[in-house]
C-alpha cells in the first residue's frame, strides 16, 4: 500500500517537495499537497504578473529538482520564453526570467507528477485552508476549512512566508487608509497608484525596487522617495570577469547542490566563530581577490546553513541586530534589467534614496505625512505623500498570528519559535521540536520558517537543497528503502 503524506503549502517549498520524495522514493507515495491559493505552485513569491518583476536569480538556481539543475532552463526553452521576452538573457549566458514564469513552471510541475509511472506514485491537490492538525491512532491528520479531514502518515509543513503587514511605528489601523499599501506583493494595487502621486517607499529591498520597476513602466511622474534607516540598496549581480569568454559556463546536473551540500569554505572554518572573525576572513578573501567580494560571500551564503549553527546563540542574536542588513544587500541582489531601471529612475531624478528612520505616518485627509529623521537630523520632519508602500519585509510574527494550522500546533505543543524568534524549532532533519523540546519524526517543517535553525533557507535553490537533504530520513520515516522510522520520535508524537 502506498505511503501517505500530505502537504501543506503548495509554494515553491511544498511542490519541490512533492516532486523530489516522487522521484526518489523507490516505493508508492500517495501524496496530497493542499494550498488555499487557487493555483498551486506560484505561492507568495512567484504569483507576481508584473512583467517587470524578476527573479533575483539566474534560471539555474530554481530547478524543483536540485538533482536536475538545468531542469527549469530546459522548461523555459521548451516553452519559448527566451523567445517572448528576449531582455531575460544575458551576456554571461544566464537567464534572469519573470517570476510569474516561474509560477507557471511549479504549477506545470504539479501538472505533470499527478501520476509517477516508475513506482505508481500520485500527487493529488486539494484547494483548502488547513486549520489545523491532529493525531489519530496511527496517522496525522490535516483539518480544512471546508470541513475535509485529510489523512496522511507524514505531514509536511511549507507555509512559507507570510503576507507582509505594516510594522511598527505604523499602527494597523493605517493599513485602511486609501493611499497605504500594506501588501507591496498585490500586483493590482501597485498598478493602480496615480502617476503624479507622490509615493514613500519604506523598506529599500528587493521588493522596493520591484515597486520602483512598476512605477516607472506606468509612466509614473510624481516622484518616490525610499527610505531605510541606513540608505543600502541590493547590490547587483557579479561582474563579467574581464576578459572572459562569453557565454560564461554554467553550472549543470547537480553542481549546485554539491556546493551547497559540500564542505563549508576553509577560510570560515578555520576562523573563530565570532562575526567579528568572520567579518575579518570575508574582507581578507575580498582582498585576496583584488576586490572582488562575490566569491568569498558566495562560498558563505551557500553552505551558511552548515556554519550558523556553529554560531554560539549571543552572535546569531547580533547578526540579526547589526549585520543582517548588509547581509541581506549583499545576499539579495538585484536582476540586472531591475538594476538598469531603478539607476535609470534615479539619474533622471525620480526616485530618491534616503537614510532615515520614520517616526510615524499619520493620515491628514487623503495625504499621508510621515516623520522622517535622517542621521544629521536632532529631530524627525514631516513630510506628505499620497502613497505609502510597505516595503519592510516578511513579518515573522505574523506567520502564527495568520496562520490557524500553526497556531492551533503551537497550542497542542507541537510547535514553538526558534530561539531567536525568527522561526519555528526543528532539528537538522527539519523534524518539529514541539514545546517538549522532543523531535516528531512525522511532522516535518521546511523552507523559510526554519530560518533560525538553519541561517539562510530563503532562496529556492536552498529549499530544494534542505528538502535533498531530508528526503532519506523522510522516507525511513515511513518506513521505505529499509529505513526505520525512529520509535522514540512516534512514541512522544502519540502522546502529543
Ligand atoms: C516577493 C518574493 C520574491 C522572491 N523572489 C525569489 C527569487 O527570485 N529567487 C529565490 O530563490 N527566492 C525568492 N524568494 C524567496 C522565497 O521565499 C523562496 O524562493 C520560495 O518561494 C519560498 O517558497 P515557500 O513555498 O516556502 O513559500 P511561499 O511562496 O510563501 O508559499 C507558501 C504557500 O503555503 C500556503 N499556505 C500557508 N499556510 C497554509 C494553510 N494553513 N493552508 C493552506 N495553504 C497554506 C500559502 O498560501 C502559500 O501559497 C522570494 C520571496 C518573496 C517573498
Amino acid at each position: 500500500m502506498s505511503r501517505r503524506i500530505v502537504i501543506v503549502g503548495g509554494g515553491f517549498a511544498g511542490v519541490s517537495a512533492a516532486v523530489q520524495l516522487m522521484r526518489r522514493s523507490p516505493a508508492p507515495l500517495a501524496i496530497t499537497l493542499i494550498e488555499e491559493r487557487e493555483r498551486v505552485g506560484p505561492g507568495l513569491a512567484y504569483a507576481t504578473h508584473d512583467p517587470d518583476h524578476r527573479l533575483n536569480g539566474p534560471t539555474w538556481v530554481h530547478s524543483v529538482d536540485p538533482l536536475d539543475g538545468e531542469h527549469f532552463t530546459r522548461w523555459c526553452v521548451a516553452r519559448g520564453v527566451f523567445e517572448s521576452d528576449p531582455k531575460a538573457l544575458q551576456p554571461s549566458g544566464s537567464a534572469f526570467v519573470r517570476r510569474a514564469v516561474l509560477g507557471a513552471y511549479l504549477e506545470d510541475q504539479v501538472r505533470a507528477h499527478a501520476h509517477w509511472a516508475p513506482t505508481g506514485s500520485t500527487l493529488h491537490t486539494v484547494q483548502a485552508r488547513v486549520v489545523g492538525a491532529v493525531q489519530r491512532g496511527g496517522e496525522l491528520v490535516a483539518l480544512t476549512d471546508h470541513g475535509q479531514q485529510i489523512a496522511g502518515d507524514l505531514l509536511l509543513l511549507a507555509t512559507g512566508n507570510a503576507v507582509p503587514r505594516l510594522q511598527a511605528p505604523l499602527s494597523a489601523a493605517l493599513a485602511a487608509h486609501p493611499g497605504v499599501i500594506e501588501n507591496p506583493l498585490d500586483t493590482a494595487r501597485l498598478l493602480n497608484i496615480p502617476r503624479a502621486a507622490r509615493v514613500l517607499i519604506i523598506g529599500s529591498g528587493l521588493t522596493a525596487l520591484d515597486v520602483i520597476c512598476t512605477l516607472q513602466r506606468q509612466g509614473h511622474t510624481g516622484g518616490a522617495v525610499v527610505v531605510s534607516r541606513r540608505g543600502l540598496r541590493p547590490r547587483p549581480q557579479p561582474p563579467l570577469p574581464p576578459g572572459a569568454s562569453l557565454p560564461l559556463p554554467t553550472p549543470g546536473g547537480r553542481d549546485n547542490l554539491d556546493r551547497v551540500l559540500g564542505p563549508a569554505p576553509d577560510f570560515l572554518l578555520q576562523a573563530e566563530p565570532t562575526l567579528r572573525a568572520w567579518v575579518k576572513a570575508l574582507r581578507a578573501q575580498a582582498r585576496h581577490a583584488q576586490g572582488n567580494w562575490y566569491p568569498g560571500f558566495d562560498a558563505l551564503r551557500d553552505t551558511v546553513w552548515q556554519l550558523w549553527p556553529r554560531l554560539p546563540q549571543a552572535q546569531q542574536r547580533r547578526f540579526l541586530k547589526r549585520l543582517r542588513t548588509w547581509y541581506d544587500v549583499h545576499r539579495f541582489r538585484s536582476p540586472p534589467q531591475t538594476e538598469a531601471i531603478v539607476n535609470r529612475a534615479i539619474a533622471n531624478g525620480r526616485v530618491q534614496h534616503r537614510a532615515a528612520r520614520l517616526r510615524g505616518v499619520r493620515a491628514d485627509g487623503q495625504a499621508l505625512v510621515a516623520q522622517l529623521q535622517s542621521p544629521r537630523d536632532a529631530a524627525a520632519r514631516e513630510e506628505r505623500f499620497d502613497v505609502l508602500v510597505n516595503c519592510t519585509g516578511l513579518d515573522v510574527a505574523a506567520r502564527t498570528a495568520n496562520n490557524p494550522l500553526l497556531q492551533s500546533l503551537r497550542v497542542q505543543g507541537w510547535l514553538q519559535s526558534d530561539a531567536l524568534g525568527v522561526g519555528y524549532a526543528v532539528d537538522a532533519q527539519c523534524r518539529l521540536l514541539g514545546s517538549d523540546g522532543q523531535a516528531r519524526a512525522r511532522v516535518r517543517l521546511v523552507g523559510p520558517p526554519t530560518l533560525g535553525t538553519f541561517g539562510d533557507p530563503g532562496g529556492a535553490m536552498y529549499i530544494a537543497a534542505q528538502i535533498h537533504r531530508i528526503v532519506p530520513d523522510v522516507l525511513a520515516t515511513l518506513g521505505i528503502a529499509g529505513g526505520n522510522a525512529p520509535q522514540a520520535d512516534d512514541a512522544v508524537l502519540s502522546a502529543a
